[in-house]
């Protein structure tokens, strides 16, 4: 019996890797694509970086598998001192899993079990993983949790702060969330039962949009208030990405509960983790959390190269730096095409929205703003340029280059991008 891959997988692009480096993938078509997806934001070193590949190479010799229930190895060890470096004071306690899923579904269970209260608010439009638990808490589009339900109870949901998509201003949008927000804790879910607000700092496949820092101090302080938790999922949006280590740190002086980390940790190595202060951690029970594989000695490995090579590269300012180069360079060259209503970015996390964000969703124009965007990502291709799609309607393509991307390949991935626009909008 010959087997197939699952049509489950939905691709979003026909390459098949040869070998990759840096900012380039080779396919096997014997084309060189140029890499702005960076595996959704994970390899955020460049493709093998060697830095990377001589660390897990070495730890394969010694231990691949060491099971942290079972025994402890080195590299979970370095990898925990060197975040720590990077955490903000206070929380200096780490937990480790293999997926960003796995790290919310611990971030949940510790709030949960530390607070006693069962509730988690979170905002529409955000996107938190594949597992029941994460799905429950995604709202990046239908298409995350259709068939899955029911889904987990104890999740509320409140309006995220989205200006564009009301033709309103930021500090508008704000006050229309916070006020919302006060009227679902008078209505819908009393203070004493949420045990945190979960949030991105910016909004990953719900559309690449920066949460505004007014709005997570609103949360901040209601937390404070209320004795409940806040829970940033920097998944997508930490290690650097915004051209911060961390993507909360654009809001000055917050200081959350909980950080959830994964992706650009360990340069495509599966490992994840939260981290909180010892004293909320301590409120759990030892051992109420785990897994067999969590912590991998070969990911952790990864890890220790990878935050490395983000200090001694100077990643975290290289990423403010191409970002503002690839953001510019984007509005210079697409300033004339009307299907464009917004190109925004945070550091290398930018996105290009399509079509008119007011139009309802379902309706004739935001379809037609997603078919752009899925033809524009599809043209890039033909480019040899790799992007995504996201959005809680599929009207963002997104750019995600690597940290390492180079002025060169900035001003290549816009030539690039710019052309496939043109194909699809002229
Ligand atoms: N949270 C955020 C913010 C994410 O972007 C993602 C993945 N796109 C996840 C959680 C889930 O991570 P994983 O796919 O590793 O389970």
């Amino acid at each position: 019996m010959t087997a197939h891959l699952s049509p489950l997988l939905k691709q979003a692009t026909p390459v098949v890797v040869d070998h990759a480096l840096g900012s380039w993938i080779h396919g096997t078509d014997g084309r060189d694509y140029l890499d702005f997806t960076t595996g959704i934001g994970v390899t955020s070193t460049g493709h093998c970086h060697p830095d990377v590949v001589a660390a897990a190479q070495e730890q394969c010799g010694k231990i691949i598998h060491a099971q942290y229930t079972t025994v402890m190895h080195q590299p979970l060890l370095e990898l925990t001192a060197k975040l720590g470096e990077h955490l903000p004071a206070g929380i200096d306690s780490v937990f480790y899993a293999n997926s960003g899923s796995e790290a919310v579904e611990a971030a949940v269970r510790l709030a949960r079990m530390a607070t006693g209260r069962p509730n988690i608010v979170t905002v529409q439009g955000g996107f938190h993983g594949r597992t029941v638990a994460a799905a429950s808490l995604t709202t990046a589009g239908t298409r995350f949790s259709a068939g899955f339900s029911p889904l987990m109870g104890g999740v509320v949901m409140t309006p995220f702060p989205h200006a564009l998509r009301h033709g309103w201003t930021t500090d508008d949008a704000v006050d229309f969330a916070l006020a919302e927000l006060d009227y679902l804790m008078a209505t819908r879910v009393d203070a004493r039962e949420i045990a945190s607000f979960l949030i991105e700092p910016v909004l990953g496949d719900g559309g690449y949009m920066a949460t505004p820092p007014r709005y997570l101090q609103g949360l901040r302080e209601r937390a404070d208030r209320i004795g409940a938790l806040l829970v940033l999922d920097e998944v997508q949006a930490g290690i650097g990405r915004t051209g911060r280590f961390w993507g909360h740190q654009h809001t000055d002086g917050l200081v959350p509960d909980v950080i959830i980390t994964a992706k650009g940790i360990a340069s495509g190595f599966p490992i994840s983790a939260i981290a909180a202060p010892t004293e909320l951690m301590a409120k759990a029970w030892p051992g109420s959390q785990g897994g067999t594989y969590g912590g991998n000695a070969v990911a952790a490995a990864a890890g220790v190269a990878t935050l490395g090579v983000v200090e001694r590269e100077n990643l975290v300012q290289r990423a403010a730096d191409r970002g503002a180069q690839l953001l510019d360079g984007l509005r210079r060259s697409l300033a004339d095409v009307s299907e464009i209503c917004d190109i925004r970015g945070t550091g290398l996390m930018l996105g290009v929205e399509f079509g008119d964000p007011t139009a309802p969703a379902g309706s004739a124009g935001a379809l037609e703003a997603a078919r752009l965007a899925t033809a524009v990502q599809q043209a890039c291709v033909d480019e040899e340029l790799l992007t995504l799609t996201c959005g809680p309607t599929g009207s963002v393509v997104r750019l995600i280059p690597a940290l390492v991307v180079t002025s060169e390949e900035v001003d290549a991935g816009v030539e690039r991008f710019a052309r496939a626009v043109h194909r699809v909008c002229d």
